[in-house]
């Protein structure tokens, strides 16, 4: 009899997902091997902003989850909007270009709000994302729709409350404990894994085993080979322990690759961001206020429209786009009209400050003259309009390259501001084909028997560009499934 009914490989959203949820249904010994020491745990989920992108029909569905709400925020209930199912939807196809694979996002889609039930019923607390997702507008908040709650404390309270919760489930974790392989019968069951932990090299056998144990992000040699220059001098946003090994493991017993594999989730930060994410500061490196201002790479141009759509549909390309700039970096420039509409997070870094646009430009080591003109010729481009950070308000420049689709005002309040940002990686998009069950599929399209993926390991979900909370609720909503059905795996060798 093997040692464990249910190995997880990983401890972060989505491994921890599938442990409990295992456990639930029935599985006796399940245990999560986690590659990070204790202090380090938890992967990307530690470092996340915790926002969960789920549908609801009916903002009373939202009560169960976030009862209090409206002690922390007077209205929540009458400002917040819907998200049906049709509107998840619609968003996911428009940022991934039509591509996010029909059958898995439909998985993703349909079962995620009773998955974020089903994490909240467990004891993982929710609030509204205010800093994230609210803009105020006079004593109202619009909220970005369908991307309004996280977990409380964030990706740190978020990774804690699964921990705490596997703890009372009984769920065993391995610290320092790396998988290494895949273990197979003559039949091509998979049977367990290999190890590598502080005892040296050892193997445990499991009647399944679900791999939650993240992208390729922090292995440059990967990065290179897959996503290309200059990717290999990325920073990390998260983990620098998700270097694809359990893609590695996968592919290394016949499992189909699915997904965008020259893609990746990456996002403006502050360009003196440390090389891997920080535990402290965790996501509060994001500069995402830049549809309320002007981006100049070195050369001194423009070179996106930031004023495209929300943050929430555009950051995620953004940082990639950013890296591929000579040198890597950026300014984003604002003037003191829009100073209060700048995210909190921005509080973690020093701005350049100047009374004038060229005494600002004369601090950055930005060619002058392009980008004096560069700015002069923004400001001569913004059209008529009435400035809402609200809605997509339309003010965009006219006869531009690249143009400013919406909120488009002059730069002229002082004092002006540049903030220095570079393009950190926070996930890959390249994964393993799982179906419904959550099962890896073999390049012959057919389940390998005992093996799950769930996370950022799945493939196919995100191209090019994704909508903001989506990850968390992907791990959460492929984790519960695999690891129901891993536990099954116990009940049908009975
Ligand atoms: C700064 C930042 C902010 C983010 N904010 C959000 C947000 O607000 N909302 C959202 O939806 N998404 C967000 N994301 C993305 C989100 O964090 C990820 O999509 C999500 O955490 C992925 O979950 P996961 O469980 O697949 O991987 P992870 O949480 O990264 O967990 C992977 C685990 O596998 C372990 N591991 C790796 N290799 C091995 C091995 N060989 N053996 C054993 N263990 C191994 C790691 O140590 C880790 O425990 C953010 C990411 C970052 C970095």
């Amino acid at each position: 009899m093997p040692e464990y009914d249910v190995i997880v490989v990983g401890a972060g959203n989505a491994a921890l997902a599938a442990a409990v949820s295992a456990r639930e249904q029935g599985a006796g010994r399940v245990v999560a091997l986690e590659k990070a020491p204790e202090e380090l745990r938890g992967g990307n989920t530690h470092y996340s902003g915790g926002l969960l992108r789920f549908a609801y029909d009916r903002v009373e569905d939202l009560v169960p989850i976030v009862p209090d709400a409206e002690r922390q925020i007077p209205h929540f209930f009458r400002d917040v909007e819907t998200y049906p199912a049709a509107l998840f939807r619609q968003d996911l196809l428009r940022v991934t270009e039509g591509r996010s694979d029909p059958e898995l996002s439909e998985i993703l889609i349909g079962r995620s709000y009773e998955t974020v039930r089903w994490m909240s019923g467990h004891g993982i607390t929710m609030e509204p994302a205010l800093s994230l997702s609210g803009v105020r507008v006079g004593d109202r908040i619009k909220w970005s729709p369908g991307a309004v709650i996280r977990a409380r404390h964030e990706g740190v309270g978020l990774s804690r409350s699964w921990f705490e919760i596997a703890r009372q489930r009984g769920v065993e974790i391995r610290y320092g404990t790396c998988a290494v392989g895949l273990v197979q019968d003559r039949r091509g069951r998979v049977t367990g894994v290999s190890v590598h932990d502080p005892e040296g090299f050892g193997e445990l056998q499991a009647r399944a085993v679900i791999l939650g144990c993240g992208g390729f992000e922090a292995n440059p040699e990967w990065r290179a080979r897959y996503l290309g220059r200059p990717w290999d001098h990325a920073k990390v946003r998260g983990t620098r322990y998700n270097t694809g090994d359990g893609l590695r493991m996968a592919l290394a017993i016949g499992a189909l690759p699915h997904g965008q594999w020259t893609g990746c989730h990456s996002t403006p930060i502050d360009a003196d961001a440390p090389p891997h994410g920080d535990r402290k500061l965790t996501d509060k490196t994001n500069r995402l206020s830049y549809p309320y201002g002007v981006l100049v790479n070195l050369p001194g141009r423009r070179f996106f429209d930031e004023g495209e759509d929300f943050q929430f549909y555009t950051y995620a390309k953004l940082g990639g786009i950013i890296l591929n700039q000579p040198g890597g970096v950026a300014y984003q420039i604002f003037d003191a009209k829009v100073a209060g509409l700048l995210e909190g997070r921005y509080k973690t870094g020093t701005p350049i400050v100047a009374d004038s646009l060229g005494a600002l430009i004369d601090k950055l080591p930005v060619d002058r003259s392009a980008c004096l003109k560069t700015l002069d010729d923004y400001d001569a481009a913004v059209g008529p309009g009435a400035f809402d950070p609200a809605v997509r308000d339309g003010l965009g420049t006219k006869g531009l390259v690249p143009a400013k689709s919406n909120w488009a005002q002059r730069l002229d309040t002082p004092p002006f501001v540049a903030y220095p940002v570079t393009g950190g990686i926070t996930f890959t998009f390249g994964g393993v084909r799982v179906n419904e069950r959550a099962q890896i599929l073999s390049t012959s399209w057919a389940p390998i028997p005992g093996l799950y993926a769930c996370g950022e390991m799945v493939g196919g979900l995100f191209h090019t560009n994704y909508p903001g909370g989506t990850g968390l609720m992907s791990g959460a909503v492929f984790g519960h499934l695999a690891g129901a059905n891993a536990a099954g795996e116990q009940a049908r060798a009975r």
